[in-house]
C-alpha cells in the first residue's frame, strides 16, 4: 500500500476512548469509580476521588454521558463518508468482555450501534448522489483460535476453516466466504442479527463466546457513473471489528482450551497493535508490516494503512483498575 502522507496522518487514524457508565452490577455492589475524563484524556481516581498521576491524552475520550451517536460523529463519520467515495475504512471496537464493545458498535437491541448509523448514512449519502450507481454486499466472518468462520453462511465451514487466499496482483480474500446483496438498511441488520445469532449457538453462552472471538462485519460498496461501462466501476471495503475480550490475552493460570485461546487472541491482539503502530508511523512504501502474523491483521491488510482510514474505540470500564490500566497501556502504543 501507498504511504500516506503526514499532513493526513491524524485523520486516517483515530484512537478514541469509551467510558460507559456503571451498570447495575455495578452499581448494586457499590463499585468504585477509578477513572475521570475530559475530551481528550482520561485520568486514574484514587479513593478520595481525587486525581492520581497525569492524564492520558487520545484523540478523544468520551465519558459516561456522550452517545453512541456522539461516537459516529466524531470518529465514524468520517470514516464512512471517505468509504461512499472510494477509500477502504476499519473500526475496531477494543476491551475487556462487559466494556461496552458490541454495545458501541451493533447497539443493545434498544440503543442503536455505529453498524446501523453507518448503514443509515451510506443509504443517505446515495440519495445525494444520483450521478452514480451504487451496489451493496454485507458479509460477516467470526475469528476464534485462527480458524475464520462465516457466520452468514448456513453450513459450517471445514474444520481449520476458511481459508484466507491472496490475488495475482496483491489483493487478500477469504475464500467461499459469503456475500450478501443488500437493499435496504433492514436486510442489513437482519443478515447482523442472523450472524449475531450464530455466533451464539456455535457456544454454550453467548458472552462466554464472544469474548473468545473476534468478528468483522464487512459491508463492500461498488460504484459507478451512472451508465458508465463495468470496467469503471470503484470498489471499496468497510470492515467493523468487535474484538475478542482483552483480558483474555494476559489470563493467568489457563490450561488445555483455555490456554490455546488466550495464546491466539494474545498473539492477534499484539500482532494487530505492532501493524498499527508501523502504520502510524507513516512506513515508506514497501516497508514490512507483519501483517501475516494473525488471520485477523492479514484479512484486514487492504484495508489498514495506504488511503485507508482507521479508529480503534477502546471501550473503558470505570469500576476497573488494572484491566482499564491495560486498555489505555493498548491504546497508547496503538498510537
Ligand atoms: P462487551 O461487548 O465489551 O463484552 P457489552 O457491549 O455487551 O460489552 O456491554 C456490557 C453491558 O454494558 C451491556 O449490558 C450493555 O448494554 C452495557 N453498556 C455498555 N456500554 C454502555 C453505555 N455506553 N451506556 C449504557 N450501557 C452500556
Ligand atoms: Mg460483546
Amino acid at each position: 500500500p501507498r504511504s500516506r502522507s503526514s499532513a493526513d496522518s491524524s485523520d486516517a487514524f483515530k484512537v478514541a476512548i469509551r467510558v460507559r457508565p456503571l451498570i447495575a452490577r455495578e452499581r448494586k455492589t457499590g463499585a468504585q469509580m477509578f477513572w475521570s475524563c475530559d475530551t481528550k484524556q482520561i485520568f486514574q481516581l484514587g479513593a478520595d476521588g481525587k486525581q492520581l498521576g497525569l492524564g492520558h491524552f487520545f484523540d478523544r475520550v468520551f465519558d459516561h454521558e456522550e452517545t453512541t451517536q456522539d461516537v459516529y460523529d466524531e470518529i465514524a463519520q468520517p470514516i464512512i463518508e471517505s468509504v461512499m467515495e472510494g477509500y477502504n475504512g476499519t473500526i475496531f471496537a477494543y476491551g475487556q468482555t462487559s466494556s461496552g464493545k458490541t454495545y458501541t458498535m451493533m447497539g443493545d437491541g434498544k440503543t442503536e450501534g455505529i453498524i446501523p448509523y453507518a448503514i443509515d448514512d451510506m443509504f443517505h449519502y446515495i440519495d445525494q448522489h444520483p450521478d452514480r450507481e451504487y451496489l451493496f454486499r454485507v458479509s460477516f466472518m467470526e475469528i476464534y483460535n485462527e480458524a475464520v468462520s462465516d457466520l452468514l453462511a448456513v453450513k459450517d465451514a471445514k474444520p481449520g476453516g476458511l481459508q484466507i487466499r491472496e490475488h495475482l496482483e496483491g489483493g487478500v480474500y477469504v475464500a467461499n466466504l459469503e456475500e450478501k446483496l443488500v437493499r435496504s438498511k433492514d436486510e442489513v441488520l437482519e443478515w447482523m442479527k442472523k450472524g449475531e445469532k450464530r455466533r451464539h449457538v456455535a457456544g454454550t453462552n453467548m458472552n462466554e463466546r464472544s469474548s473468545r472471538s473476534h468478528t468483522i462485519f464487512r459491508v463492500i460498496i461498488e460504484s459507478r457513473e451512472q451508465g458508465a461501462k463495468d470496467d469503471a466501476v470503484n470498489v471499496s471495503q468497510l470492515n467493523l471489528v468487535d474484538l475478542a475480550g482483552s483480558e483474555r490475552a494476559s489470563q493467568t493460570g489457563a490450561e488445555g482450551q483455555r490456554l490455546k485461546e488466550s495464546g491466539a487472541i494474545n498473539q492477534s491482539l499484539l500482532t494487530l497493535s505492532n501493524v498499527i503502530r508501523k502504520l502510524s508511523e507513516c512506513p515508506p512504501e514497501g516497508a514490512y508490516i507483519a501483517y501475516r502474523d494473525s488471520k485477523l491483521t492479514r484479512i484486514l491488510q487492504m484495508s489498514l494503512g495506504g488511503n485507508s482510514k482507521t479508529a480503534v474505540i477502546c471501550a473503558v470500564t470505570p469500576a476497573e483498575e488494572e484491566q482499564t490500566k491495560s486498555t489505555l497501556q493498548f491504546a497508547t502504543t496503538s498510537k
